[in-house]
């Protein structure tokens, strides 16, 4: 995969940084306007793939990851529904 690439075609692009790892940690309000973010963004799966094999700390995929692993801590406002949209967009195709 070309790691660069991807970020081109990034949903956040040119949003600030900070929205995917301390605001989204420190305001829980942002938290659902980051995700819808995500869940729009057309490389979501590049995205998550290059935070978990990369052990990244963050917002990556819609997924707030924390060494490489989903978190408990900052995935704990999400719904089981919203759960399963989420890993839907991330392991199938289209
Ligand atoms: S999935 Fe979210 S954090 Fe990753 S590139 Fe898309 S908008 Fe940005």
């Amino acid at each position: 995969m070309d790691h660069g690439k991807w970020k081109e075609q990034a949903a956040c692009k040119g949003y600030d940084v900070e929205l995917f790892f301390d605001k989204y940690e420190e305001e829980q309000a942002l938290r659902p306007a980051m995700d819808a973010l995500c869940q729009s963004c057309p490389v979501m799966r590049d995205c998550f793939a290059n935070g978990v094999s990369l052990k990244e700390y963050g917002v990556w995929g819609g997924v707030f990851l924390e060494n490489g692993k989903v978190s408990r801590e900052f995935g704990r406002h999400r719904t089981k529904a919203d759960w399963a949209t989420v890993w839907k967009s991330l392991t199938t195709d289209g």
